[in-house]
């Protein structure tokens, strides 16, 4: 109860914090209580207190950044788990460390989806699978994604037949169905079904990167939608309403424009249009009304302007993401921010 009644209150400050309406120093303060609270009641950084009676699905973002290979953010990948099942979603660099870091069994990590094929949002792939199946996974890897995601996962296969020939017929002799990686192919529509947990992928408008999809997962009567990545799309507002949570990949104008020292301004200009700046979130939210709304994927890492942005449209619950934070959805929802 004191757990619930605490994240109660990180959602009100978060919501507020746009807003000016409660004095700087006392957000500090019932942050750092919030957090010192967190450390001492969860059992390992991000990971909610099981709640079972009142939690339909349980959401942590096991990476919140983008390419860019940094500690403070890994790379994209979202684990969801309802019904008993645990399904991820995209798998960037470090997604393994993460489900090792929350002591999830690797038998129970053999169901992905991926948003689309950017290199962030798959790299992670190789390390799920193999370093899954040497910490124990003894049934295949079961993944769904776009157009191309065969092609990726037998290639895959034949990049690392020297590692799986030898660990599974000739030295540690694993099981091998666990070296195994079954692919599906995604369209618009109902992609998954089973014991109750619903998956729905739809059209994301990621520019040229076609086809991208984002997510809807539906258990219990409740549900929760990811973005993926995209720039502001009718279509995920289509498909989101109604929804519980919404997740959604954000664009911090300003100050990515003043990070990027990599890219010419033609090459930043084409990354900004296919993305979701923070204002247009909020607007995409204004339509939406998620119970809690949640910034996932930072463009740059360290977005300082986005719930103002946000606030422009959008005076609702919303949660600037981080790695490991988890959030419980059911009757209530609580957010649950990794201790430091
Ligand atoms: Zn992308
Ligand atoms: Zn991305």
């Amino acid at each position: 109860m004191l757990a619930m009644r605490i994240e109660k209150l990180a959602i009100s400050t978060a919501s507020q914090s746009g807003r000016s309406r409660m004095h700087p120093l006392c957000v500090v303060l019932a942050a750092c209580a919030l957090l010192s609270v967190s450390a001492a009641l969860l059992p390992f950084p991000g990971q909610a207190q099981a709640n079972p009676a009142s939690t339909a699905i349980r959401v942590t973002l096991l990476g919140t950044g983008n390419p860019r290979p940094a500690m403070s953010r890994f790379g994209p990948s979202i684990l969801m788990e309802a019904g008993g099942q645990k399904l991820l979603f995209d798998c960037g660099r470090g997604a393994t460390q993460r489900l090792y870091q929350l002591n999830l069994p690797f038998n129970d990590a053999d169901t992905l989806f991926l948003t689309h094929l950017h290199s962030d949002h798959t790299v992670g792939i190789p390390d799920l699978w193999l370093t899954g199946w040497v910490m124990g996974r003894k049934v295949p890897l079961r993944v769904w994604g776009p157009a191309g995601t065969k092609d990726m996962m037998s290639h895959l296969q034949q990049a690392y037949a020297f590692d799986v020939h030898i660990r599974r017929d000739v030295d540690e002799q694993l099981p091998a169905a666990g070296a195994q990686i079954q692919a599906h192919e995604v369209e618009q529509g109902e992609v998954y079904e089973e014991s109750g947990v619903k998956v729905t992928a739809f059209l994301v408008d990621h520019g040229l990167v076609k086809p991208a999809y984002g997510y809807r997962v539906d258990f219990g009567g409740h549900s929760v939608t990811l973005s993926g990545d995209t720039r502001a799309s009718e279509n995920l507002i289509r498909f989101a309403q109604g929804t519980d949570v919404l997740i959604h990949e954000v664009l911090d104008l300003e100050a990515y424009r003043e990070a990027d020292k990599i890219y010419t301004p033609e090459q930043i200009n084409k990354v900004i249009a296919h993305h979701t700046s923070a204002e247009q979130a909020g607007a995409v939210f204004a339509r939406v009304k998620p119970r809690l709304a949640v910034y996932s994927h930072f463009v740059p890492l360290d977005a300082p302007n986005v719930l103002a942005e946000t606030r422009k449209h959008y005076s609702g619950p919303v949660e600037v993401g981080e790695d490991l934070m988890s959030i419980e959805i059911g009757s209530e929802i609580q957010v649950h921010r990794p201790a430091r």
